[in-house]
């Protein structure tokens, strides 16, 4: 493994490999920057194919959340960290209390939350031991808790606002969304587009999740292989990363790419693939930032939970900027999305 040489590698300040042998904990925390405050993002719960690929996994999303935290306007650096799912990992709390140890020797240059394969009970067992941790239970009113519905409600404005531009659409109202991965985001995004009036198409590798999207909100079911080349007018990505890629571009029916996975792109390129298919991409670390924003709100105390809600909402014209912006420079809106988060986190350097 050589971090430094890895293509995700992106000048991160800090890679911190954690290892426990009595709880059997192995966990790797990327630090990509602090210019803009503590570095921030989840913590990812998943069975890697390789330690090297954990690493790439953890540098790329990392970095990704620095330009997430940048656009969402939040007062965060951008971090993550990935907890290995060995083939003897048993998630004991033990373990997940060595993890907010580990956490806690960073002073607050890392605070975590929630991300895939994550609860808010885990986040309550980790901040036994260290108090750089959001995504913790809230009081009513409060912001906090379950970070998942806020991402959701970020999407369905940002959809909202790809429609608007690309379609001309006001609404979501009898259009098809078709969503990949009905777990925490996408099963509350199934619900904010279903009570608008969308028609919905669902797939997961987890049959359960699937059916109780299709009893709840009245969704269909499509087989996986199917949900990027079904009918549809928007493809919402909200499993993980690289659904969009060489193969997958020509297959796409819909004319817009907006949903909540991290690293939708399999490749840079892929964004101009899109673009050149006239295929309208809603970035998604902009799209996605509802979660973080929530995590924010809970982390610094400075805002209920409509207040939230208003800042989230703020993604809907946050992307259309980023679309006009493309469509004047004729940039694909990756590259424009990239570009303005990278100034904003340079100017702050100065
Ligand atoms: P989750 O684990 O609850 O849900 C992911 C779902 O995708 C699961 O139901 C899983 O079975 C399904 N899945 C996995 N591979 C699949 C495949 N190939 N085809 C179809 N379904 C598949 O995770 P989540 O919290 O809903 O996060 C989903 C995505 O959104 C992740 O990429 C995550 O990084 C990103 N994200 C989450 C948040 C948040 O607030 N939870 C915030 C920002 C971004």
């Amino acid at each position: 493994m050589a971090a430094f040489e890895e293509s995700a590698f992106d000048d991160h300040e800090r890679v911190v490999f954690c290892h426990d042998a009595q709880t059997g904990l192995t966990a790797i925390i990327a630090i990509h920057s602090t210019v803009l405050g503590p570095a921030a993002g989840g913590t990812r719960l998943w069975a890697y194919e390789s330690d090297d690929a954990a690493l790439h996994d953890v540098l790329r999303l990392s970095n990704a959340m620095s330009y997430k935290n940048a656009m969402a306007g939040l007062k965060f650096g951008g971090g993550k960290a990935v907890i290995l799912k060995t083939p003897d990992f048993d998630g004991t709390e033990a373990l997940y209390e060595k993890y907010g140890e580990f956490v806690d020797q960073l002073n607050g240059d890392y605070v975590t939350a929630e991300d895939v394969g994550m609860s808010v009970e885990i986040m309550e067992t980790i901040a036994r031991k260290t108090r750089y941790v959001s995504g913790l239970p809230r009081k009513e009113g409060q912001a906090g808790g379950d970070p998942s519905p806020k991402t959701s409600y970020g999407i369905f404005k940002g959809i909202e606002a790809a429609v608007a531009f690309q379609l001309g659409r006001d609404s979501v109202a009898d259009l098809t969304v078709a969503i990949q991965g009905v777990g925490n985001v996408g099963y509350h995004l199934c619900r904010f587009l279903s009570e608008a009036g969308a028609n919905v198409l669902v797939t997961d590798i987890d049959q359960a999740r699937v059916k109780r999207a299709c009893d709840e909100f009245g969704a269909t079911a499509v087989e996986l292989d199917e949900i990027v080349s079904c009918q549809s007018d928007v493809l919402a990505p909200c499993a993980l990363g690289a659904t969009i890629n060489a193969r997958s571009v020509p297959e796409l029916k819909a004319k817009i790419v907006a949903g909540g996975a991290n690293n939708q792109l399999e490749t840079q390129e892929d964004g101009q693939r899109l673009s050149d298919a006239g295929i309208l991409y809603a970035p998604d670390y902009v799209i996605n930032g509802g979660g973080i924003i929530n995590v924010a709100s809970e982390y610094y105390g400075d805002a209920d939970d409509d207040e939230v809600m208003r800042r989230v909402a703020d993604i809907g014209p946050r992307l259309t900027g980023i679309f006009e912006t493309a469509r004047q420079s004729g940039q694909p809106t990756n590259v424009v999305a990239d570009e303005m988060s990278r100034a904003l986190i340079e100017s702050a350097a100065q």
